[in-house]
């Protein structure tokens, strides 16, 4: 059976009631399929078929009229579940070495709006709807399984047809690979993080060597001579230049690495014992200094000698990739760090070259569109949040400047574990309306509001869902437009 819809039939539309998606109906293995929404806001499945027998696995009612039965049911993980089956597009598949871009939706509202901007944009840039950090998850109060059932909510309801990704992002320990499979995610983005050792940068000799031999060889299937002999006066000939390995860094970058390359190691096993049909990208994006060309070379070698099969990799790219704004740092510099990575991604795999961009870094997405030549996956993730706060300071200002104040009086607790250069006390503590308005375009407060989630919604979940709710087609636009900037420089690339 194909995985496409079926062609539409134009007699069918009459079934839609005027609270329907008109967007989301679709035909598929003899059944039609929308989304509604009554006056209060509560989103419900209503299908047709002809047979009672179509709508097994879902839980709702169906009644006979007119020949056909009409069925309908609520959006609950189970019919979520149901609805990734009956329309196989919706059950995330694997990318591979296809351009594809994550989105990342705190709140589990924002699909259809990063459907339009796909849809604006054309090209063929594979979609992530689902894919949250587990950091993020706890913050949100968000379970893997809501992370990947609002994304096909959100995907159906806007009628996207085409594959979607999932993505199991920075995952840190082992533990994580089994809440993260069972909710059934096709990618996992591991990240040993914790495990690389910022000391090794600037270490003296004498310390690296004790490192490097205090290294658990025996876990790494080698030990140290071995791998010196391996790697050292190494050559790697790129398209441009060739990478020659002395000695000195290649002891430093295990001496960085090693640690982190045995705990990824472990979470790969762990997530290969389960035998599921999935892909997986290694990640230092989150590391205190950049990856350099050589660590690249040796890091990337040693997964692949130790068997982890990734499809792409995220270094550490040079500047600052703070939360929400601007790439911070010389664009030179970052577009040469572009290219001499995307080369080592070519010349030892092909894999993707992973951008976890931090959002709105608009100056970078060409330049790496362009040196990856589209064998790229770029990675957005609180953006959705913070311009989803837009709709609430056009709509409901006083909410919003509680929302500031809870964000001001929360941050120090907030900003653990972000990169952050943002000044607290040049936001104004009691905004005008006209202030509110303009918050989430500074770069002060729009990232003090960007890391400041998990309190607010703590706070204030139903006060800014029921706006969200009540402003539906304000937030898409806002999303569409927003991402529209994000997507439109990978879409001549993407293949
Ligand atoms: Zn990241």
């Amino acid at each position: 059976m194909s995985t496409q819809p079926d062609q539409l039939d134009p007699s069918a539309v009459d079934l839609l009631g005027d609270r329907a998606y008109p967007g989301s109906q679709v035909s598929y293995g003899g059944a039609t399929y929308w989304l509604e929404r009554s006056a209060d806001g509560v989103k419900r499945l209503v299908a047709v078929a002809d047979d009672e027998s179509a709508f097994r696995g879902f839980t709702g009612t169906a009644e006979r009229r007119d020949g056909e039965v009409r069925f309908v049911a609520q959006t609950t993980p189970e019919n979520a579940l149901a609805l990734r089956s009956a329309l196989p597009w919706l059950k995330p598949s694997r990318f591979g070495l296809h351009t594809s871009a994550g989105f990342g939706d705190r709140l589990g509202l924002a699909t259809p709006g990063h459907v339009r901007a796909l849809n604006a944009v054309g090209g063929a840039i594979n979609p992530v709807f689902a894919q949250q950090s587990i950091r993020e998850m706890g913050r949100c109060g968000r379970t893997p399984r809501n992370v990947l059932d609002d994304a096909t909510w959100g995907a159906f309801q806007a009628g996207w047809t085409k594959p979607v990704g999932g993505d199991a992002d920075h995952l840190e320990q082992l533990d994580d690979i089994e809440d993260t499979v069972a909710a059934r995610f096709v990618f996992y983005t591991l990240d040993p993080k914790a495990e690389v050792d910022p000391e090794a940068e600037h270490a003296d000799q004498a310390t690296i060597q004790q490192k490097v031999e205090a290294l658990e060889w025996a876990g790494l299937d080698s030990d140290l001579a071995t791998f010196t002999k391996r790697y050292a006066e190494h050559r790697i000939d790129l398209e441009r230049e060739a990478i020659v390995l002395d000695e000195e860094s290649v002891l430093r970058a295990m001496a960085k690495y090693g640690p982190s390359l045995s705990h990824a190691m472990a979470m790969y096993r762990r997530l290969m014992e389960k035998g599921i049909d999935c892909e997986v990208e290694f990640a230092v994006d989150e590391t205190d200094y950049p990856t350099k060309p050589a660590e690249h070379v040796v890091v990337v070698s040693e997964l692949k000698r130790l068997g982890m099969d990734f499809v792409s990799f995220a270094p550490r790219f040079v500047g600052r990739f703070e939360k929400g704004v601007e790439y911070i740092g010389d664009i030179e510099e970052l577009q040469r760090d572009f290219e001499i990575h995307a080369e080592i991604a070519l010349a030892l795999g092909p894999y993707k070259l992973s951008l976890h961009s931090g959002s709105d870094k608009y100056s970078t997405y060409p330049l790496i569109a362009e040196a990856t030549k589209g064998v790229v996956h770029l990675k957005t993730a609180g953006t959705s949040w913070a311009e989803a706060l837009r709709v609430i300071a056009n709509n409901d200002p006083d909410l919003m400047r509680e929302v500031l104040a809870l964000a001001l009086d929360s941050f120090e607790a907030n900003r653990k574990s972000y990169h952050l250069s943002c000044d607290p006390t040049k936001i104004p503590t009691d905004p005008t309306d006209e202030q509110v308005s303009r918050l989430m375009d500074g770069i002060d407060s729009r990232q003090v509001l960007h890391v400041g989630y998990g309190a607010i919604l703590s706070e204030f979940r139903p006060r800014l869902y029921q706006v969200w709710n009540d402003n539906e087609e304000e937030h898409y636009g806002i999303i569409a437009d927003h991402f529209v900037k994000h997507l439109a420089p990978f879409a001549p690339y993407a293949q």
